[in-house]
């Protein structure tokens, strides 16, 4: 029988609509060729766009219809020349992370030897982990409420064993598909600054005990310094890294520059219940309507969008379509002749995209 799944759609500002576009047409098409499953996209209005249309950022309507579809695509929000009367910018991207109490920011960052990635790989490494970021607390507990007075400014970390718990919890689970899948070692290190800061020993302590209900999989520790040097002289050792808001904010980007940039970085923000999947990068103003933006951060998303529903309703021909969608980024990037700006070629959003479709 095939199984309809309910996908919320934000097609966003700037490049957004147009990195949507090929994206959709894709997952389209693989949903009619699996004929196991069927992808009900429902666009759902939001943003910087509609906010100065309609003086609504995010709809109430539209935050329900997110909250009881299957999924959450979003392309990319916000727009500088529009903003809130207190100065700051529409972001219903953020606003989503917290209604939705999103607190795994999962970040894949995979690479091998080319001219993508700024490192000398060698050729029996590959470069394929994934940054878990704690999204919710953290150093961006106080965001937009720290205390500055004339002589001082004050921000609050915080921790807390609840969000901690279940951070760690999805994230021995992801090292254990990942093992299953044949892609990782099943590894699990614990990103933190324990050796100064007595949240970060509890933050540790917490994430130990989790490791306890492990024992298939391998559990260690690095300080959040030495990661950062790490990722850069042997990125390859790493599996599944977790970590907290701050610190995760920072790698998360020093694993896109790995990986050759913006235009490949894709991400997800999963909750217990809702999971949002996007690309890391932002509604580029600078190149909206000129099709030049590059779609693939946007379609790797799609592809972590299949494989997290395959994984939580049990339907293996969603993860293999998710694995296939991933290939096949990745041969027209190995190809190197239909490539947008960004990767050093001249090739328009949709025949990046039509070149998707051809590898699949
Ligand atoms: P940005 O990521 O939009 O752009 C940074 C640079 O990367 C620009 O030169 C842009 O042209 C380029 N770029 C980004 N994505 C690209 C793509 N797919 N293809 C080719 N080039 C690409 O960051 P910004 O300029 O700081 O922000 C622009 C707007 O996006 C702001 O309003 C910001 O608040 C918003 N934003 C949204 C999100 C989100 O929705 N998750 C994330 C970051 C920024």
């Amino acid at each position: 029988m095939t199984k309809t799944l309910d996908i919320a759609v934000f097609n966003g500002d700037g490049i957004g609509p147009e990195i949507m576009t090929p994206t959709l047409a894709i997952l389209e098409k693989l949903a009619a060729t699996s004929g196991a499953y069927q992808l009900a996209f429902n666009i759902l209005p939001a943003g910087a766009t509609h906010y100065a249309e309609t003086g609504e950022s995010l709809p109430a309507a539209s935050l329900e219809a997110a909250r009881n579809a299957d999924a959450i695509l979003l392309s990319a929000m916000g727009l500088p020349s529009v903003r809130y009367a207190d100065g700051t910018e529409i972001s219903p991207q953020i606003d989503l992370r917290k209604a939705f109490n999103l607190f795994a920011g999962v970040r894949p960052v995979r690479a091998v030897a080319g001219p993508l990635t700024p490192l000398k790989i060698p050729q029996d490494k590959v470069i394929d982990f994934v940054l878990i970021r704690e999204s919710t607390e953290g150093l961006f507990h106080t965001q937009g409420t720290g205390t500055v007075t004339e002589n001082a400014a004050e921000e609050t970390l915080r921790i807390t064993r609840a969000v901690s718990e279940d951070l760690f919890r999805f994230a021995f689970s992801l090292a254990g598909d990942r093992k299953a899948q044949g892609r990782g070692p099943g590894r699990v290190t614990c990103v933190d600054k324990a050796n100064v800061f007595r949240a970060f020993a509890f933050f540790r302590a917490l994430f130990d005990a989790e490791a306890k209900n492990h024992p298939e999989l391998r559990a260690d520790h690095a300080y959040v310094d030495a990661t950062a040097l790490w990722m850069v002289q042997k990125p390859w050792d790493f599996d599944v890294m977790v970590t907290e808001n701050m610190f995760g904010d920072i790698l998360s980007d020093l694993g896109a520059g790995l990986m050759g940039g913006l235009g490949v970085a894709p991400s997800a923000d999963i909750g217990l219940h809702q999971a949002v999947f996007q690309p890391c990068h932002g509604s580029a103003p600078d190149i909206a309507g000129q099709g030049k933006a590059n779609p693939f951060a946007m379609i790797l998303s799609g592809a972590m969008m299949l494989e997290w529903l395959g994984l939580k309703h049990d339907m293996r021909e969603l993860v293999t379509d998710g694995a296939r969608l991933r290939d096949a980024v990745d041969d027209v990037i190995a190809q190197g002749d239909v490539l947008t700006g960004d990767l050093g070629g001249t090739a328009t959003t949709a025949a990046a995209g039509n070149a998707v479709l051809v590898a699949l």
